[in-house]
């Protein structure tokens, strides 16, 4: 490599070239060369004259915050409309829709393990309103009763998908005991689904009665293969504990 061509592409080094890298549309607003200030190179505002320290590479943050917000001389309208190229584009115009909105937020409170009664807090209603303002934002029994929708709807999903299947279904199970002495089961079901892809489900996750005898994990078995109206081509597999024999 010529030294001459790697002076050229070398942008790490602020002292090697005058020319930042330009793909931040903040570049605009700014001197198209650096100025050189005791030593390092800076960027100097077309506005104010302010000079302000970058990275080539990425560091355009405060280019960015000065023109967006401190730059003392720039007009409104040259303000805005730095703010609006800012902006994440839209695949098309934006409608509203509060009914996808609420699905997303029941989804995102059950996947982030949301308190319900964070929805109460006193700050919460606010935020959304600076959102969308028509949205209704619902209190927490309306979204706990969202939460279960939810959980039966995809239930009812599962349970086509594994009546459907083509495939075998390999069960697999294991037992719990709480620190408060319950018991629990859970209940896996692994198997190759229609897009041929191995998926491993968790269907029940429930208490069983203490003490964890054969005849309570086959009734916990049991009940869970008829909820999910799953009858044959199925093999299940546990580990060799005499309880699990005896089931
Ligand atoms: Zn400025």
């Amino acid at each position: 490599m010529s030294s001459h061509h790697s002076e050229s592409f070398d942008t790490n080094d602020s002292h090697s070239t005058h020319t930042p890298n330009r793909r931040s549309k903040v570049w605009e607003y700014f001197e198209p060369e650096l100025v050189d200030v005791d030593g390092v190179m800076k960027a100097f505002c077309k506005y104010c004259g302010s000079k302000l320290t970058t990275r080539n590479k990425s560091g355009t943050n405060s280019l960015q915050n000065h023109i967006a917000e401190y730059c003392p001389k720039i007009s409104v309208e040259v303000r805005n409309r730095f703010l609006a190229t800012m902006k994440k584009p839209l695949d098309g115009p934006f409608t509203f829709n509060p009914k996808r909105s609420r699905d997303l937020m029941v989804k995102w409170c059950i996947s982030a393990e949301i308190p319900l009664n964070k929805f109460q807090d006193k700050n919460f209603e606010p935020w959304m309103e600076s959102l969308q303002p028509t949205f209704s934002c619902v209190g927490r029994q309306t979204i706990r009763n969202d939460c279960i929708s939810m959980f039966e709807e995809t239930k009812r999903d599962l349970r086509t998908e594994l009546q459907n299947l083509d495939s075998r279904i390999c069960f697999t199970s294991d037992l719990w005991t709480s620190n408060q002495n319950l018991g629990y089961i859970c209940f896996t079901a692994h198997y190759i689904g229609p897009d041929f892809v191995l998926k491993k489900k968790i269907i029940a996750f429930r208490d069983v009665k203490y003490s964890h005898t054969g005849v309570a994990i086959e009734e916990a078995i049991t009940k869970c293969m008829a909820d999910f109206g799953v009858k044959e081509k199925f093999t299940i597999t546990l580990d060799n504990a005499s309880n699990n024999m005896a089931a």
